[in-house]
């Protein structure tokens, strides 16, 4: 038998399904995706030893900087919309940020990602190329930086890679054309085909691209998760976060609460997700994302099992992080970073991984890249 076949074996090391390790198809993903909650644990192993022989078992650190709740936009499914005035908008200090900036480094965290809702501001520009020429001069550039802030010109994100930034997460949110325009509303700022562009754009700009899907939305099927999945590898992603979709009651997309699978289901989705991305993408970076967390106290180790090797320690300010609800029971918006800092330490070792301290750990599908 060619090696590169590996059965996947539930508890009883009976085989459940035989899958080509390099040649995961669109069945193969439906399969992994439709196995029942006794089974899921096979998966896990499989997803367990690709990511031990392509990435090995260390978890690299991201701090998280969610720098303005201020946003122009207005998905449907997200608590910081525009349109939702129960938000106290914040924005942070330059001082907060390069603070911030300097706990990363000191804690050996030597990566940053900076989030904030859409702006595309002349003043909100310049203010980010700043801010990441001083964050770089601050910290003798030993933090490699990430930005998530939504869609921009080839201009714009040209002008943040001359200022040092390496990385670009923008989520795609879903694949799928027609549930992306349930999702967002038809006012000519909320454009699938102009996201698309977008993550063409930061491919050109040599990022290391990041993209990402919601799992368990309202309308969404299993089909549309097989080709979430199989968009993130046409599109040659180095990283991705993806998570459970968690409703906000201040949003529009709430009305549809009662066509959701249960919290569990939606979580057990996640995991699958998470470990059939890293049998399909095997040398990429995965985030085990706090939406795993809300709904599963376990749920960020539980996707570091399944292949998660990325995991991003809130920095923010503790007085705005009740502020940035994105979705609903956010984990991590009352502990400290020095808390949050103690509290993932336990949570990661105890996967049996390690943490990269003081390592960039960039997406080893992007360095093959070259
Ligand atoms: S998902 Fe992003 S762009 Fe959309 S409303 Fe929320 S913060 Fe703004």
């Amino acid at each position: 038998m060619d090696k590169s076949f590996k059965y996947i074996a539930n508890k009883d090391k009976k085989s459940v399904l035989k899958v080509d390790l390099d040649n995961i198809t669109a069945n193969d993903l439906y399969n992994f995706l439709s196995l029942p909650e006794n089974e899921i644990e096979s998966l896990i192993n499989l997803a367990a030893k690709v990511k031990e022989d392509n990435v090995g078992n260390t978890v690299y650190y991201r701090g998280l900087i969610e720098y303005s709740n201020i946003c122009s936009k207005n998905c449907l499914y997200c608590g910081i919309r525009a349109c939702n005035a129960n938000v106290v908008r914040y924005e942070l200090s330059e001082e907060e940020v390069v603070n911030a900036a300097r706990f990363a480094a000191e804690h050996s965290y030597a990566n940053l990602v900076i989030q904030s809702g859409e702006r595309s501001d002349s003043e909100f520009i310049h203010k980010i190329a700043r801010l990441l020429s001083k964050i770089h001069a601050e910290t003798d550039h030993k933090l490699r930086i990430t930005l998530s802030l939504g869609e921009h010109t080839y201009d714009t994100y040209k002008l943040w890679k001359d200022c040092g930034a390496d990385r670009y997460l923008l989520r795609i949110e879903t694949s799928n054309e027609d549930l992306y325009k349930k999702l967002h509303p038809n006012d000519g700022k909320h454009s699938y085909s102009k996201r698309v562009k977008a993550i063409e754009t930061l491919r050109k700009l040599e990022y290391q691209v990041g993209s990402g899907v919601m799992i368990g939305l309202p309308f969404q099927t299993i089909e549309h998760m097989v080709n979430d999945l199989l968009f993130l590898k046409n599109y040659d992603i180095d990283m991705v976060g993806m998570g459970p979709y968690i409703e906000h009651q201040d949003t529009p997309l709430y009305k549809y609460k009662d066509l959701l699978l249960s919290k569990n289901e939606r979580f057990l989705l996640g995991v699958k997700m998470v470990a059939s991305l890293r049998i399909l993408m095997k040398d990429i970076n995965i985030a085990a994302t706090t939406a795993m967390q809300a709904l599963n106290p376990n749920g960020r180790e539980i996707a570091i099992m399944a292949g998660a090797n990325v995991i991003m320690p809130n920095i923010t300010p503790l007085k705005y992080r009740k502020e940035y609800l994105l979705y609903e029971d956010k984990p991590c918006t009352d502990e400290d970073s020095e808390q949050c800092l103690k509290c993932l330490e336990k949570r990661i070792t105890s996967t049996g991984n390690q943490i990269g301290y003081d390592s960039w750990g960039d997406s080893k599908h992007f360095t093959r890249r070259g």
